[in-house]
């Protein structure tokens, strides 16, 4: 099936990344969410972020216009009836996902496909909470999405060939590359980059090092660019101790328990960048770790 236009639900950080992605590689993109604040936001965050783009010489200013004109914003759901694809990328919540299904499939054409980008829950669980279990697949996409290359695709147990290769192929449009996982608790990238932020704070937590020791290690030692707890602040503290819960509680092994210190971090209400403080303090010109 030929992909055209996309609809999007959820304009928060990673929709209106989404939206800004598809709509550079020439895709009409409907974006829909229940608060029109966040599709205000949503707006102005893409403009600006392609006015950057423009700014560095990777899009031309022509480009960018044609872009921006091909996103509408829609608060109703039926305003996704004309989309070959679409994107539910709302709050990471399962009642909140199933609701919006609910609310979209009577809408779609029974050949549009279906899609989350979740990063956590089961995609065979969502899936079944729809009309159309085979042409339903999670399309994880990575923050920040304009500059991050990678999408995970991740089959249901029910999804089948033609879904996946269709979206394999509108991967490529975008420029970006697919991996492919199966349908397990945080897929691939969470499943490997949480446990070791974990152990991190454990590292943290036990006294073996210090918050700038443990990132300056982890920089110059394993030539990562950002250091495990720079990058926990960045994903924010509460998703990392609720990617952590997902892989304790569907894996069952002791392996996973996060860390006393992450759910202490969480409880103060420390979540990272977006609270201005987690295990660095962001209130001033640059970050003073907190530990
Ligand atoms: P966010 O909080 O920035 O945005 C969520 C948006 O969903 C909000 O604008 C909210 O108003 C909207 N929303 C809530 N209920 C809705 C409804 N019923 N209909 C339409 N819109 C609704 O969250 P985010 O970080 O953009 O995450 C969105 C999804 O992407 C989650 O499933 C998350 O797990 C996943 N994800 C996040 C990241 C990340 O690093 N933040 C990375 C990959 C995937």
């Amino acid at each position: 099936m030929q992909i055209s236009t996309v609809g999007v639900i959820g304009a928060g950080q990673m929709g209106s990344g989404i939206a800004h992605v598809f709509a550079l590689a020439g895709f009409e993109v409907v974006l829909n969410d229940i608060s029109d604040e966040a599709l205000a936001e949503a707006l102005a965050r893409i403009e600006r972020n392609m006015g950057r783009q423009q700014a560095k010489g990777q899009v031309a200013e022509a480009d960018m216009r044609a872009a921006l004109g091909r996103i509408r914003t829609a608060s109703e759901l039926s305003a996704m009836a004309d989309c070959q694809l679409v994107i539910e990328s709302a709050t990471e919540n399962e009642a909140v996902k199933r609701k919006i299904f609910e609310g979209v499939t009577p809408h779609l054409s029974a050949d549009a496909l279906l899609t989350s980008n979740t990063s956590s829950i089961s995609i065979t669980r969502l899936a079944s909470a729809t009309d159309r279990p085979e042409k339903f697949m999670g399309f994880h996409f990575m923050n920040p999405v304009p500059l991050m290359p990678l999408v995970e695709l991740i089959r249901g147990i029910a999804t089948d060939e033609d879904t996946f290769a269709t979206l394999r192929d509108v991967v490529e449009r975008l420029g970006k590359t697919s991996a492919s996982a199966e349908d397990f608790p945080a897929f691939i990238v969470n499943r490997i980059l949480l446990p070791m932020i974990n152990e991190a704070i454990y590292t943290l937590y036990e006294g073996v090092g210090t918050v700038e020791a443990i990132d300056t290690a982890m920089r110059l030692g394993a030539n990562h660019p950002m250091g495990p707890l720079q990058l926990a602040d960045f994903i924010g503290l509460d998703t990392c101790l609720s990617v952590m819960h997902v892989l304790h509680d569907g894996l069952a092994d002791t392996k996973y328990r996060p860390c006393p210190l992450l759910v202490k971090y969480v409880e103060a209400g420390w979540l990272g960048r977006k609270t201005q403080r987690g295990f660095y303090d962001y209130r001033g010109e640059t970050p003073v770790p907190t530990r």
